[in-house]
């Protein structure tokens, strides 16, 4: 049996057509369905949909052989015991530094607000900012306007979200997009189901981006 565990939200509605473009579709419909494990068209794949963040625990730990989830969270948790055999280019966005628009940047130690800690301190460590990271799980865009920071770190696809809240986006730390992420000991012992799934998954790009 192979498991594939697939990021709940936005990006399990992008991987869903996919998946059934390579042949591999839920027998039931997973957005009215309180379930969580779905048995599918191939009788030896089922799938199982979670929170992103928890999608490379299950795989590394090899619950799920196989998992979807964004480049964010293999950047800030960590891709210990996965391999990254694919982008699904699915799921685009930008990680970004992000301010009041036209915020005049103070010297000394910035204030900065994400959920994105372990990202947010590298990236300041590279540039010598001295900064104080604070932690949030949810609408960093809030933590400036309510002077809890002076930028934030987060996910940002058409900006609308930092201008609603009189915000810009200032620096660009990483491109994300959505990957296909392998347990190590599941590469060799599920070695032809797994090949044969990103194999599919691969011609499934290749078509859409041939305008198919
Ligand atoms: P936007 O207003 O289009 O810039 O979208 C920004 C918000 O949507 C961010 O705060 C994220 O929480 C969420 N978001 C947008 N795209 C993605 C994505 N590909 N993956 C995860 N979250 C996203």
């Amino acid at each position: 049996m192979l498991t594939i565990a697939l990021t709940k939200g936005r990006i399990l509605q992008e991987t869903l057509p996919l998946l059934a473009k390579a042949g591999v579709e839920p027998l039931e419909d997973i957005h009215s369905s309180r379930k969580l494990i779905f048995p599918t068209t191939l009788d030896d794949v089922s799938l199982v949909v979670i929170r992103g963040t928890d999608v490379p625990t299950y795989v590394r730990y090899g619950a799920a052989q196989v998992g979807v989830v964004g480049k964010d969270i293999l950047l800030e948790h960590g891709a210990d015991g996965v391999y990254e055999p694919l982008d699904l280019g699915i799921a685009r966005c930008r990680l970004m530094t992000a301010a009041p628009t036209g915020r005049i940047r103070s010297r000394g130690k910035l204030r900065v607000a994400t959920k994105f800690v372990n990202v947010a301190r590298d990236f300041y460590a590279e540039k010598g900012q001295q900064v104080e990271l604070i932690k949030l799980y949810g609408a960093m865009e809030l933590a400036p306007l309510m002077n809890l920071a002076d930028e934030i770190v987060d996910i940002v696809d058409t900006g609308n979200t930092l201008r609603a809240n009189g915000m810009e986006p200032l620096e660009i730390i990483a491109d994300i997009s959505s990957r296909i992420i392998v347990n190590k000991a599941a590469m060799r012992s599920h070695h032809a189901q797994v090949r044969h799934l990103i194999e599919r998954l691969q011609s499934a790009l290749d078509d859409r981006g041939q305008g198919q």
